[in-house]
């Protein structure tokens, strides 16, 4: 099939399902600029192209802001008007014409030259609100040399058909602007298991494929590819032999979906009658259908930072209070667990002034410290969850809690933000209960002393094997030392468990290790009661729970807890794991 010879890569499998399509190459945008003399007479012709690149560039913004308005509300477009000022501010404009002029050089050089010296002039100035303004130049300066180049900007965004996106690496804030209906899986050089693209392929139900390594060298848009998210394998230009056998596979994994989809309705309750509760994470709303068609027994994470990095901006206390009335209604009496932003880390791009620059942005200013850091715009998050909370079950969650000092100052924020509603008379649940991930090492050993300030846990086992192993968790060149099957890792997990089983406090699991299959029967020998997964893998771990004893699970358990490799672990727990399935 298709022009090329038939190629196979080998990645590492990270969301589940095959695809076949025609690759989209993601490269970021870096732009050209031409350098060259005009001729006296000519440099009137550079000022021209210059209008009317400016004139582009305004309908641009235009459009986005009109956009932006009606999908956010008029205070989010706001910035855009900031945008178009910067169409008309003499420093940069005016400059620009004088130095094509006096330079006679070519007017993308000329406006390159003079918006670099400005953004560099305001780079030196340590405030907050320059740097933001500093942002919005760059952006709006990069439209404009793409117009001039006669480019259009390119974002994953203007995707349009069913494509299978391929990039050396993607920002999550790429990724979350795909139109989902036209994502048919992702393919990276770089990454791991539990990279955030990977979290949203499976939050899309397709299948991705990470650590693939040089690949975008064989690669051009439109070839043919097959992604195999089971095997991890990339297969360009297939043969009409490839593609018979992997319709094949295809269609017994949907067969076996559809057997998973049977037990949906039913409760995950193992053989010897033990409840296991299964609820799904997710990153945005329009993943509400998805939670109730698949039986999960509520949202037990609820990743907020996507409604920035969709935006491209924090929303309005009001769009999020409107954004979380409209999922805890949804669910009902189910419950909703909202965690509140998870920003910085990788998470940031648009804004990434806030955060400023980082050496190490995983150990640096993210999550719950990035929260504190800003508690107005904490505070707008706690008071819009909190307004919700009238209206349905919902519980909120602090992301990266490392000491007691940090959950009490989470805490003491609520608190102040519940006395402002109460005196506004404005309803919400006073007995709103918030919980914790235990996600850091340093609250894995402060449980005991964090249960008493806390009503709940949730392991994400994404970020602790990351910080436990020193691993970062989206480098492929290290992603074979973040190791699940670790005994070390393992012996964490139980004394998470043991704590809050001696604190009497409530544990979960919402990381990718929760809807692994193979982990499934020993987190539940573990004592875990509630596994919070992606939506899509609901089904298949309600059918697995179904299939289990709690008392096999637990000799399972000790019989992989006094193993000394990962490497005898993992293959005890498949060997389990097939004798089920
Ligand atoms: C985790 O760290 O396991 C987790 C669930 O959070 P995130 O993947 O969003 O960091
Ligand atoms: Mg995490």
């Amino acid at each position: 099939m298709g022009s090329g010879k038939e190629q196979i890569f080998a990645g590492i499998p990270a969301a589940p399902g095959v695809s076949f399509g025609k690759v989209h190459i993601h490269i970021e945008n870096d732009l050209y600029i031409p350098h060259y003399l005009v001729d006296k007479g000519d440099d009137e012709e550079e000022i021209k192209r210059f209008e009317l690149a400016l004139l582009k560039t305004r309908h641009e913004i235009l459009e986005i802001r009109n956009q932006v308005a009606d999908r956010l509300g008029e205070e989010e477009a706001q910035i855009f008007d900031a945008h178009l000022l910067i169409l008309e501010d003499p420093a940069l404009i005016d400059e620009t014409v004088k130095e094509v002029h006096s330079s006679l050089r070519n007017v993308e050089y000329s406006f390159h030259k003079i918006s670099q010296k400005y953004i560099e002039a305001f780079q030196c100035i340590n405030d907050e609100f320059i740097r933001e303004r500093l942002n919005d130049i760059k952006d709006v300066s990069r439209r404009i040399l793409y117009n001039l180049a006669g480019e259009k900007l390119e974002t994953l965004e203007s995707i349009d058909s069913e494509q299978i996106i391929v990039a050396h690496d993607f920002s999550p804030s790429d990724a979350a602007v795909i139109p989902t209906e036209f994502l048919q899986g992702f393919i990276t050089e770089a990454g791991s298991r539990t990279s955030h693209v990977v979290i949203m392929a499976k939050a899309a139900s397709v299948p991705a494929v990470v650590g693939v390594h040089d690949l975008l060298n064989e690669l051009k848009n439109g070839d043919d590819i097959i992604v195999d998210g089971y095997e991890g394998v990339i297969i360009i230009h297939p043969s009409e032999d490839t593609l018979f056998r992997y319709g094949e596979t295809k269609k017994q994994h949907d067969t076996e979906e559809l057997g998973f989809l049977r037990v949906a309705d039913k409760p995950a309750i193992t053989t010897d009658g033990i409840h296991v509760e299964i609820m799904a994470n997710i990153e945005g709303n329009n993943e509400i259908p998805g939670v109730l068609e698949t039986g999960s027994d509520g949202i037990g994470l609820y990743r907020t930072e996507y409604l920035f990095l969709k935006s491209g901006g924090f929303p309005s206390e009001e769009v999020q209070f409107k954004a979380y009335k409209e999922v805890v209604e949804a669910l009902g009496d189910s419950l909703t667990i909202l965690r509140t932003y998870d920003l910085g880390g990788d998470k940031v791009l648009l804004r990434k002034d806030l955060v400023g620059r980082e050496d190490n942005p995983y150990l640096g200013c993210r999550a719950i410290r990035f929260s504190l850091l800003y508690p107005e715009v904490f505070k707008d998050q706690l008071r819009a969850m909190l307004r919700a909370s009238a209206f349905g079950n919902l519980k909120i969650m602090f992301p990266m809690i490392s000491s007691l000092e940090e959950l009490q100052e989470a805490n003491q924020l609520l608190e102040e933000v519940k006395n402002e509603l109460s005196k506004k008379k404005i309803k919400f649940n006073e007995s709103i209960e918030v919980g914790i991930m235990i996600e850091i090492p340093s609250a894995v050993a402060i449980c005991d002393i964090l249960a008493k300030h806390c009503d709940f846990f949730s392991v994400g086992t994404n970020d602790l094997m990351q910080y436990m192993f020193a691993v970062d968790r989206g480098n492929d060149r290290v992603a074979h030392l973040y190791q699940p099957g670790n005994p070390g890792f393992l012996r964490v997990l139980r004394q998470i468990v043991d704590s809050s089983n001696a604190a009497n406090q409530p544990v979960s699991i919402c990381g990718e290790l929760a809807g692994d299959l193979e982990f499934v029967p020993l987190l539940i020998g573990l004592g875990m009661k509630t596994l919070s997964v992606p939506p899509n893998f609901v089904p298949s771990i309600k059918y697995l729970v179904r299939q289990l004893s709690l008392e096999e699970s637990e000799a399972l358990t000790t019989e992989v807890m006094a193993l000394h490799d990962a490497e005898p672990i993992i293959e005890k727990l498949k060997a389990f794991y097939d004798s089920k399935h």
